[in-house]
């Protein structure tokens, strides 16, 4: 079996990212890699969006940027422009395209199905594949379903994304559709649930056909996606080794009270490449104290008093719209993380910090 100076289990998105940000920039020209991934084919299998708060490697994969978005509860709907901030949509498809080609090019780079395939004694190793998760019953998930609709005429804005639209049941749990128009006959319609992992939400097929009709009222339109995803609003479990350190979701890079992870992974990994050369030493990269602290507190609000949950999101977006957008992307600075506090509603917020 062949030795690698640096292996990584699974070749999606943190794992691939952070194979590329190596590669380019020349980490890997005296260095070997050999990254573990079981599928045999790559295709388009989600779709990443968020604000536009750094630079990252693939703007050539953005399948659209907007400067417009709203959020809405049953009486009212709010309606912001992120200019500084554009909202991104990232194909995975091309994400995966554009990383394999580049990495195909590097001998020194080797792809396995299993990492029994290789030693891993003397290697250092980023894992991206979690442990299983304990308590599960317990435990909050953000899961949803997406589709990609194609209607025949053209009845879209595709100037503005709706990025929560809480006029829709919401089964003593917190609910929300989210429509990205890509263009002015194709939008992603996502049914989204932050709650325990019930199987009574997961009648996606249907909530998505009566969303589609009822509240945007389309009738005629065709399914030319779909994607069904699970992201941990919780830290999942990882075992830290000297040699060896978590990237991705496994790594702690999601956001527990949004669930963007995908800006997170891109820091995480040029982090990791400006220290790649003592990496074992280096101190472990992760999502500011200060945000875990206060999504902790916010995931207790959540869990305590879903029914509260639209309005106190809604409020939240009740401010300038650049203070949010950095508060939601961990850039925000101290002022405006008080603006968003003083937001919230004080007594059930004190409550469960006490
Ligand atoms: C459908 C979906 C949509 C999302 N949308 C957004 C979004 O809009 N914005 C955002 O910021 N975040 C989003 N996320 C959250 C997050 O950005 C993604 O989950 C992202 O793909 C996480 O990257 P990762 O590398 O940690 O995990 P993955 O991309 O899932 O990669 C893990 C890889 O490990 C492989 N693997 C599994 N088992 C093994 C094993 N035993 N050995 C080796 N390899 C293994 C898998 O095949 C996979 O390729 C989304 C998540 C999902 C599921």
């Amino acid at each position: 079996m062949k030795d690698f100076d640096y292996i990584i289990i699974g070749g999606g998105c943190a794992g691939l990212s952070l194979a590329y940000e190596l590669q380019i920039h020349n980490k890997l020209e005296s260095k070997t890699l050999a990254i573990i991934e079981p599928r045999t084919e790559y295709k388009k299998d989600r779709t990443w969006s968020f604000w536009k708060v750094i630079d990252h490697n693939f703007e050539d994969c953005v399948e659209k940027n907007w400067n417009n978005f709203s959020v809405n509860v049953p009486s009212e709907t709010n309606f912001l422009e992120c200019n500084d901030y554009p909202y991104q949509s990232i194909n995975s498809e091309k994400f995966y395209k554009k990383i394999n080609t580049a990495l195909k090019e590097n001998e020194n780079i080797e792809f396995f199905r299993n990492i029994k395939e290789v030693k891993t004694e003397n290697s250092f190793i980023f894992n991206s594949v979690p442990l299983p998760t304990e308590n599960n019953e317990n435990k909050l998930w953000q899961h949803f379903c997406g589709i990609e609709i194609e209607t025949k005429s053209n009845i879209f804005d595709d100037g503005i994304i709706n990025l929560m639209d809480f006029n829709c049941e919401q089964r003593e749990s917190v609910h929300f559709f989210y429509t990205l128009p890509y263009s002015k006959n194709k939008a992603l319609v996502e049914t989204t649930w932050l709650s325990k992992m019930s199987d009574t939400e997961k009648d996606y097929d249907k909530q998505l056909k009566s969303y589609v009709e009822n509240n945007l009222k389309i009738k005629n339109y065709k399914i030319i996606y779909k994607e069904v995803g699970t992201i941990p609003l919780f830290y999942p479990r990882n075992i830290d080794k000297s040699n060896s350190i978590s990237i991705g979701t496994a790594g702690g890079m999601t956001r527990l009270s949004t669930g963007y992870t995908f800006l997170n992974i891109q820091e995480h990994c040029k982090y990791i490449r400006e220290n790649i050369e003592n990496i074992s030493k280096s101190k472990k990269y992760e999502i500011s104290k200060k945000y875990q602290f206060l999504d902790k507190i916010f995931l207790k609000v959540l869990k305590k008093y879903p029914e509260k949950m639209p309005d106190i999101f809604f409020k939240m977006f009740k401010t300038s719209p650049n203070t949010v957008i950095k508060f939601l992307s961990n850039k925000s600075n101290f002022l405006e993380d008080l603006i968003i506090i003083f937001k919230m509603p004080k007594w059930i917020f004190l409550k469960e910090l006490f």
